[in-house]
């Protein structure tokens, strides 16, 4: 187990595979990490909606992937429907997860669903615009995409919100009740955490060995884009940074 990070990227800071000495799977995530790289930089999917697509389907084998963790470690998940103290901490995606959530948005909410989204995603960056990316981890602002405590996307939410398993729900109540109190308790499991990075990274470094930008940015930020830039995925298709 491990103390709360410092948000919900998970792929970067200490590395994808820090404490990899602790983690008995570490041999068989690294397979299913170099598999995903591997495929990913051979794929070239034809067209933007192929690649939407396959990112899709990486998000179905990182589901497979963790739920064989939980099942042969016996992790007790503590997260449920309806709980949301995660959905306030800082999220940061990549391109190719930020135009599976604007396609989401565009094809599944009415006009006046997405107006109210894109006006809660503008007032949050304006919350978000005079912080520090550390000082935005444990702001407490909630994502743009919660309605009613609950995600309005969750077919289509990005790696970092489906690889985050917690087990402590006491630990995430305690740290979104005082977000100036040290963090403390458990609250991943390693191998879970890890299992999850296999996938997401590893597809994502294939993405990038492929020639396609993979920055991180924040989710707010990257979703506006993606929604109201309609050359943006052209752009990333073209081997471009899509966000500028
Ligand atoms: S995208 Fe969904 S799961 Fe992720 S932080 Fe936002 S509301 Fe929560």
């Amino acid at each position: 187990m491990r103390t709360p990070g410092a948000n919900r990227q998970g792929l970067t800071g200490g590395g994808p595979w820090e404490n990899r000495e602790v983690t008995p799977l570490f041999p068989e995530l690294q397979a299913a990490f170099d598999r995903e790289r591997k495929d990913a930089r051979a794929a070239r999917p034809a067209d933007a909606m192929s690649a939407r697509a396959s990112t899709v389907r990486m998000y179905g084998r990182l589901a497979e992937l963790q739920s064989g963790v939980i099942a042969r470690k016996g992790i007790e998940v503590a997260c449920a429907r309806g709980c949301s103290y995660c959905c306030h901490l800082r999220v940061e995606i990549r391109p190719h997860e930020a135009f599976v959530l604007a396609r989401h948005v565009q094809e599944k909410f009415d006009a006046a669903r997405r107006e109210r989204a894109l006006a809660r995603i503008a007032g949050n960056l304006e919350r978000i615009a005079p912080l520090a990316p550390e000082q935005h981890v444990r702001a407490g602002i909630p994502c743009a995409l919660l309605e009613d405590g609950a995600c309005s996307v969750y077919e289509a939410r990005p790696a970092a919100c489906r690889k985050y398993y917690s087990v402590s729900v006491s630990t995430c109540r305690d740290a979104f009740g005082d977000t100036s109190a040290p963090l403390t308790g458990e609250l991943e499991d390693e191998d879970l955490r890890l299992a999850g990075n296999a996938v997401a990274l590893g597809y994502a470094k294939g993405l990038e060995d492929a020639g396609y930008d993979i920055e991180l940015r924040e989710l707010h930020y990257a979703l506006r884009k993606a929604l109201t830039e309609p050359k943006a995925e052209a752009r990333y298709r073209r081997g471009k940074r899509p966000f500028v």
